[in-house]
């Protein structure tokens, strides 16, 4: 099979760990006896530089008419005093926007050889975690109305919490038909005993429920929930949230597996197509010098294959690669112990290679 696939490197470390993840697909089409077509496409500072814009139409179009995007990471102290519209970050809003990108799906697992980098005890720890925040991405207090208003005790600002019954309906959905394929758990977070917003969600996650009765489907509130994590994180499976809660419950779960450098995202909407990048940044304290994890970038490709283009199989050949060669204690600085020897971005994509 053929399959066109957009790739934005963006800035930083961008480059390096999608070459990374690049080069891993290409061993695995050769493999499988699968074509990917890789299209490539500027966003963020480097388009920025070339065209004035963080995200050109010419990108748009070409992750438009792909499969999948591939992302690596965008902006840099070099682009932080443009304005806010010309940012390099401006460009992953707005290609979510673009693609009707709705659900932001975070896996935070522990493998079980990072135990030691988890800042958990190992008797929380126990035998490793494997939590899948689902956060709902264009929605909720980020793009409800904002604005100023004069009161009584002076001038106010607000930003509003909204949410339709079809847009929780819609990532209910995608949560429930994940978890189906998971642990058939479903742990739903909002703050229903204060927010009108969160009653409805609620009452919503309820609703969709009905149609998936293998599902278990718990209901927590979030400083309930942001507690949990820590103190029991294996009694997690799927979470599923809004866009603020998720946001942070994310970062909080990421921060419990060791290192940003090994975590991948994706994001997806109605479909097949969806963005797959690795949750860190562009890194500029480490670009160009062969020092990146390319394990998070790997392993959103792994995603990629997995979600947008069905082929289940060799993406777990491409998690269990990563597994070994974390088993077999290869390092990158980022996860390194004092006194470990680290390999940089090259040596580990061949070790993954090599395992897969
Ligand atoms: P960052 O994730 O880039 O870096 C934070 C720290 O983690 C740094 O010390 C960095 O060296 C380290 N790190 C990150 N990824 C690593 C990897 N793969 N391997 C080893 N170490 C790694 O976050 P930041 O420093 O807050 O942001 C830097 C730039 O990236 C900013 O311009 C920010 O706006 C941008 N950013 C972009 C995205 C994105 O493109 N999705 C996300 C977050 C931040």
């Amino acid at each position: 099979m053929e399959y066109n696939i957009a790739v934005i490197k963006g800035d930083g470390i961008g480059p390096e760990v999608v070459d990374s993840a690049i080069e891993i697909l290409k061993f695995i089409g050769d493999k499988y006896g699968h074509r990917f077509i890789f299209n490539e496409a500027l966003a963020g500072g480097a388009a920025y530089d070339k065209y004035k814009d963080p995200l050109p139409m010419e990108t748009i179009n070409i992750c438009k008419n792909s499969k999948a995007v591939l992302f690596g990471a965008v902006g840099g102290p070099k682009w932080d005093s443009l304005p806010r519209e010309k940012r390099p970050e401006k460009a992953i809003l707005g290609l979510r926007k673009e693609l009707g990108l709705y659900a932001n799906l975070r896996p935070g697992i522990l493998f079980e050889p990072l135990k030691d980098a988890s800042p958990l005890r190992l008797d929380i720890i126990k035998d490793g975690f494997d939590i899948l925040v689902i956060r709902e991405l264009t929605g909720g207090i980020y793009f409800g109305e904002k604005g100023f208003k004069d009161t009584d005790m002076g001038k106010a600002a607000y930003d509003i919490e909204i949410y339709s019954e079809k847009e929780v309906e819609r990532i209910a959905r995608i949560a429930f038909q994940l978890a189906m394929k998971r642990n058939k758990k479903i742990t739903s977070v909002d703050k229903s005993n204060v927010l009108e917003s969160s009653r409805l969600w609620r009452r919503i996650v309820d609703k969709v429920s009905k149609d998936y009765p293998d599902i278990h489907l718990d209901h927590m509130y979030v400083d309930n929930a942001s507690m949990q994590v820590i103190r029991d994180p294996s009694s997690f499976d799927i979470i599923l949230t809004s866009n603020m809660f998720g946001d942070i419950l994310s970062d909080e779960i990421s921060i419990l597996t060791g290192s940003i450098g090994i975590l991948p995202s994706a994001s997806l909407g109605k479909g097949n197509r969806g963005i797959y990048e690795p949750i860190h940044g562009s890194a500029p304290d480490i670009a160009g010098k062969n020092k990146a994890n390319p394990i998070a970038a790997i392993l959103s490709a792994a995603m990629m294959l997995d979600y947008s283009l069905g082929l289940k199989e060799e993406a777990l050949a491409i998690e269990n690669a990563v597994n070994k060669a974390l088993r077999e204690n290869y390092r990158t600085m980022d996860i390194a112990k004092k006194g470990e020897t680290a390999i940089g971005t090259k040596k580990m994509t061949n070790i993954i290679k090599g395992n897969i």
